[in-house]
């Protein structure tokens, strides 16, 4: 028995705080069932509501409070309604990734067993490949910094050597990891080196990194090639490392893949701080109407957990995480619980209780 974890919780907007619940006691109960205490919770404000109350959608004690935490977990935040003078929305939860230097989002494209994808081919069936986004420079750079006057706007593209060099170096370390458990031990620079000065140096960066790991094999693919690709035969992919506009559209397609937004997990992760969430949005279209598939939150829930055991080294942590996702696994796999995002009728308390249920049945 250690001592307890504090958990940062961000419920955010829409069906932020509807997925959050769920998720929080699931992740306790999974630290209950390996022996561990529950962890500590400190909910915090922000999003499009906190923006709307306090006149700020990240407010300092909201990132003091991430910061003394360890780990963060994040449900999804805006309303499409509440924007700047600029016409742009609040985006605290890409604030965030800035302010705690967040450079490495991951988003594993993990087939659910009962989920069948959108594919013909069986192999579409059973994907797990992992995109690694750079989360904090790119086109993002020029987030709250673009030009813009009568006849012309500019959004200016970023890629500096030290960004580069971090991300790439930790998909490197993720595709030893993966080979280590099976997989092929590739790395795929997504770019697109053949126009843009910034996408050359950026494969200049990410080839100076494939030098320190002669055991993973670099492969390279234009932005607009790969999203063809994950189209055609997803299955060929292992680990592929993109910059930061180019990830935040085609982590969407690769969601896709697997489900819908409500199966894709995702984190956000530094040296000293990290936080999970899922890939999709606060979906305020079906906000309060308890059709929501929380899934995508819940394997963010064991993301953090997986994480937790290697940054606090305990094991146990990474035991819990496994529970919580085989749960999930073992909820979908007869393929009768069909999310409504896909035509179904379980909402959050459907999938919620089946999880549950089959957390319960590994204790
Ligand atoms: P969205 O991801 O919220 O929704 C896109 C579509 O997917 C909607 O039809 C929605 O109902 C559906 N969907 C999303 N998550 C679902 C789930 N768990 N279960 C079932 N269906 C789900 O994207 P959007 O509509 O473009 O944006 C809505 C708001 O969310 C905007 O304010 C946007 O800025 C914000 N946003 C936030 C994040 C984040 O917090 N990380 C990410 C994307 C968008």
């Amino acid at each position: 028995m250690t001592s307890s974890l504090s958990l940062a919780i961000l419920p955010g907007d829409g069906i932020g705080m509807e997925i959050t619940q769920p998720c929080v006691e699931l992740v306790q109960q999974a630290l209950v069932q390996v022996g561990e205490p529950k962890a500590e919770e400190k909910w915090l404000e922000a999003g499009a509501g906190a923006y709307t109350k306090l006149g700020n959608a990240l407010p300092d004690d909201t990132i003091a409070g991430c910061r003394a935490a360890d780990a963060i977990l994040l449900a999804a935040m805006g309303d499409p309604s509440v924007r700047y003078p600029d016409g742009t929305e609040i985006i605290p939860q890409i604030e965030l990734r800035f302010e705690l230097e967040l450079y490495a989002g991951v988003r594993p494209v993990r087939s659910v067993p009962g989920i069948k994808g959108p594919l013909a081919d069986p192999r579409g069936d059973q994907l797990d490949f992992v995109m690694v986004r750079e989360s904090t420079e790119g086109l993002f750079a020029s987030v709250g910094k673009g030009s813009r006057n009568e006849q012309q706007a500019t959004d200016t593209q970023v890629i500096t050597r030290k960004g580069t060099k971090r991300v790439s170096d930790f998909a490197f370390k993720l595709a030893q990891k993966r080979k280590a458990e099976g997989h092929i031990g590739e790395v795929t620079s997504v770019d697109k080196a053949n126009v843009f000065k910034s996408m050359a140096f950026w494969r200049d960066m990410f080839d100076e990194v494939a030098k320190d790991y002669p055991d993973i094999t670099p492969r390279y693919g234009y932005v607009d090639a790969v999203a063809m690709e994950m189209v055609r035969r997803p299955w060929i992919y292992d680990v592929m490392v993109t910059e930061n506009m180019y990830g935040d559209i085609l982590s969407d397609l690769a969601a896709g893949l697997i489900g819908g937004l409500g199966m894709a997990p995702s984190a956000d992760i530094g040296d000293d701080h990290a936080v999970f969430q899922p890939c999709h949005g606060s979906a305020p279209d079906i906000a309060g109407s308890g059709k929501a598939n929380p899934t995508a939150m819940f394997l963010s829930g064991a993301m953090m957990l997986d994480w937790l055991a290697v940054e606090k080294e305990h094991a146990a942590y990474g035991e819990a995480a496994r529970r919580l996702t085989l749960a999930v696994d073992n909820a979908f796999r007869d393929g009768t619980l069909v999310s409504t995002e896909r035509g179904g009728d379980a909402g959050v308390d459907a999938i919620s209780a089946a999880v549950t249920h089959q957390l319960t049945a590994l204790a």
